[in-house]
């Protein structure tokens, strides 16, 4: 009753507190029947508990992915800001030209950064169970978590032992996003302009982007350089068909002439044979386009 509102100096009076309901006190058979016989009892049984709703999301700054529009800039520019950390927290200060290390985890940041943005319920799940929701777009994947905590495909390929990790477990990537696209210009780029099936061949062998076919179509067909060489070739529409060839008569009876030569041909077998010159004189029957 307490936590229904009712103040402990009213609760002396109160007979449903010390008595109960007053149907408790008749027979069996007069009880009633509906199931929710609380809310029968007193309307103002209605518990009177607070509730408050707390809608949190985190947004995840993507803005510097889509400054650049290539690749191996935007990998260097988070290698020197990751290096700028580096100097200004430790003694020990790095300096030179970047190193391949440092390019590495710039691209785990970044990739930690995507996927964050993208599978956050993914992650979370995976933190706690190891396992994602049956919802999720990942299931059929069944990713995990690395030691560097990016998402991998479990994958069938745990025993091939010739190949390296992300071979064996390609990183996911998601559909939409400029990061993924930057990969694929640069795999198209780095293949010399190569077609959709190369490049995301080429792309799967470190990571699995969602919906990889459509992004690789996407990005060649919007290739300039690929378009500039692969002009449209205008056909010209063909006029009618001369009489002779759709008019019923006998075969023969109208004929075309194809000619052509002349072709230098040996006149026998030996190596000293003789050339002489050849010509092709070919008949045919205009209707039935039979040769002779
Ligand atoms: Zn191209």
């Amino acid at each position: 009753m307490v936590s229904r509102g009712c103040c402990p100096a009213k609760i002396g009076e109160l007979t449903l507190w010390w008595k109960g309901p007053l149907w408790l006190h008749k027979e069996d058979a007069d009880w009633p029947k509906k199931k929710n016989i609380y809310c029968q009892a007193d309307e103002a049984l209605l518990e009177a508990r607070t509730v408050s709703h707390v809608l949190s999301t985190v947004k995840y700054d993507l803005s510097i992915v889509e400054k650049y529009s290539s690749l191996l800039k935007l990998l260097r520019v988070i290698a020197l800001c990751r290096r700028f950390m580096h100097n200004a927290s430790k003694k020990e200060r790095l300096s030179g030209a970047l190193q391949a290390g440092e390019i590495d985890k710039a691209e785990s940041s970044i990739i930690r950064l995507v996927q964050a943005s993208s599978f956050t319920s993914e992650i979370q799940d995976l933190c706690k169970s190891s396992q994602v929701s049956p919802k999720s777009v990942l299931l059929r994947l069944r990713p995990f978590l690395d030691k560097n905590n990016l998402i991998r495909v479990s994958g069938r390929l745990g025993n091939a032992s010739t190949l390296n990790e992300s071979q064996q477990h390609p990183i996911i990537l998601p559909a939409k996003g400029v990061f993924t696209k930057l990969i694929f210009i640069y795999w198209h780029d780095n293949l010399m302009h190569g077609g959709q099936q190369a490049v995301l061949s080429a792309v799967r062998q470190k990571y699995w982007p969602l919906n990889g076919r459509n992004i690789a179509r996407h990005v060649v067909h919007r290739c300039v350089k690929c378009f500039k060489y692969r002009p449209a070739v205008v056909k010209p529409i063909m006029g009618d068909l001369p009489e002779a060839r759709v008019r019923p008569a006998q075969a023969f009876k109208k004929t075309g002439v194809d000619f052509a030569g002349p072709f230098i041909i040996k006149s026998s077998l030996r190596r000293n044979a003789l050339l002489n010159k050849a010509y092709a004189c070919l008949f045919f029957a205009l209707l039935l386009k039979q040769g002779t």
